[in-house]
């Protein structure tokens, strides 16, 4: 499991354009390690953009993002930044999970299959290994029984979870999730939201989501974002 004292996303004067829209302003943020931190915000306001660009599934246009010291997917030299090569940023991404809104894992292969793919084919970890840190995570989500099921029969709120599991499978310190409760009815969400703060002692987690009350519920920070700006970032209870 990774330690608690590492994911530190750092975010500092970061713009994106779409074309001549300006989907993200001059953003800046620090989201210490150890914490649920939600995005908040209607629809259009560059949330999900801003997600995408701790990533590096968006290239940012103006300013950096930094994990732990680490520029995301660029390199320092001297003053000035690089862009990784395609191979280096796949690495880098893999060592951040992500969650999507619509549930993606793989229709053709059983839980516990898709839970062991990344591990082996990125991580180095034997198959063994992976089984063994599957099951354990399945624990975590409390899915274990659903092992040998496959992903396409289980309910959205378990694919879910299982999709949680999956991005924990390579022992990421960060875990961006965008949206992820949106498709889900009531009970699924709670559990998602109950797992994001079982979660947040050893996961850095960033939650986007349009809805205020799952805000207050799960997060310790609340960044509020309105076209692209940042307007309000703090504690919840503020
Ligand atoms: P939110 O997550 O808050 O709903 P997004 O980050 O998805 O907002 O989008 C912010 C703005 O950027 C919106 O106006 C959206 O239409 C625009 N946008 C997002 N992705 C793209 C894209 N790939 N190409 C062009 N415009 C985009």
């Amino acid at each position: 499991m990774p330690s608690s004292h590492n994911g530190h996303i750092s975010i500092t004067g970061v713009s994106k354009y779409y074309g001549r829209h300006k989907a993200l302003d001059d953003v800046s943020l620090e989201i210490p390690p150890g914490t649920v931190t939600v995005i908040l915000g209607p629809s259009g306001s560059g949330k999900s953009t801003l997600l995408r660009t701790i990533n590096h599934l968006e290239r940012v246009d103006e300013g950096f993002i930094q994990i732990d010291g680490d520029y995301i997917g660029y390199r320092r030299k001297g003053d000035k930044l690089y862009e990784m090569k395609e191979k280096e940023i796949l690495r880098q991404r893999i060592n951040v999970g992500y969650v999507f809104q619509n549930f993606n894992l793989f229709p053709h292969l059983t839980v516990l299959e898709n839970l062991i793919e990344a591990p082996i084919a990125h991580k180095q970890v034997t198959r063994k290994e992976a089984i063994a840190r599957a099951y354990e995570l399945l624990d975590v989500v409390g899915l274990r029984n659903k092992a040998d099921a496959w992903s396409r029969h289980l309910s959205g709120g378990q694919q879910q979870r299982i999709c949680i599991a999956r991005a924990l499978a390579v022992e990421p310190d960060v875990l961006l999730m965008d949206e992820a409760t949106s498709a889900l009815d009531p009970i699924s969400t709670s559990k998602i939201e109950d797992l994001a703060m079982e979660l947040k002692s050893e996961y850095t987690i960033v939650m986007v989501t349009h809805n205020m009350q799952q805000a207050a519920r799960v997060s310790d920070q609340t960044a509020f974002f309105l076209l692209g700006d940042l307007v309000e970032y703090g504690d919840t209870e503020q």
